[in-house]
């Protein structure tokens, strides 16, 4: 049974095509940014079991055509692996193609297991610095850059994908750093720069939590374009969503 926070039916955002997107309920990082504070908590929500998603999944087949699918994204998916096992495992019998949307701060057997039956992983690299992504995430990127090897020797394709807040990710020494750090994995199929933005503000509000952000400005069209430019120099794909 899979701990569900929401489910979005005509996805276009989170992997190719038009997919079927569940938002997982917990997470492990406390992103400043987090535009979704409200998935953060880990504790039950509506439970979901794999045959009502693949009834969801068979409903909007005809709308997936040959590249769309399901995703996995949250909260943090890999915090209900196991579920999601059985889940993808049973979806892809089926023939739908599966997307997993990670912080990749999870690596251990039942981890490895779930990639075996996810086709395309969306990895979010939060800062390539330690401390930097410390500050940023309250957690360490050591697991998420041994989960991006691991998918590398795996040949398991994956999206990259940055976000960018002035003054905590637009650092050009770390932006060239994190470029050169994925330049030789063969498995990036693309690279997705997504500029920090504040529609997620009002859900602090309504929790009453802490908006650790709320005086950070979105980045300016330039910075933008120079985080762009950087990552053009080591992939050939980067898109801004
Ligand atoms: S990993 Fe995602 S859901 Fe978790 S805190 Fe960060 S932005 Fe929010």
């Amino acid at each position: 049974m899979l701990q569900v926070h929401s489910i979005e039916t005509f996805g276009t955002h989170e992997g190719p095509g038009i997919r079927l997107v569940v938002f997982v309920q917990g997470c492990n990082f406390r992103c400043l940014y987090c535009h979704n504070p409200d998935t953060r908590p880990v504790k039950d929500a509506k439970g979901i079991t794999s045959e009502e998603i693949l009834e969801l999944l068979e409903k909007q087949k005809p709308y997936f055509k040959e590249k769309g699918g399901l995703t996995i994204s949250g909260g943090e998916a890999l915090l209900q692996r196991k579920a999601l096992i059985d889940l993808f495992t049973k979806a892809k019998k089926a023939g739908f193609h599966t997307t997993l949307d990670t912080n990749g701060s999870i690596l251990d057997g039942d981890a490895k297991k779930l990639l075996e039956v996810t086709d395309l992983v969306l990895l979010d690299v939060k800062h390539i610095d330690p401390v930097w992504h410390m500050k940023v995430t309250n957690a360490s990127n050591e697991t998420v850059l041994q989960f991006a090897k691991y998918l590398e020797e795996a040949g398991k394709p994956i999206w990259l994908r940055y976000v960018l807040v002035p003054g905590y990710t637009d650092q050009t020494e770390f932006l060239e750093k994190w470029g050169q750090h994925f330049s030789t994995y063969k498995n990036v199929e693309r690279v997705e720069i997504l500029p920090f933005h504040t529609y997620g503000f009002f859900k602090y509000k309504e929790l009453g939590i802490d908006n650790p952000l709320l005086d950070c400005p979105v980045p300016t069209q330039e910075k933008v374009q120079q985080a762009l430019n950087i990552f053009k120099k080591y992939f050939k794909s980067v898109y801004i969503r």
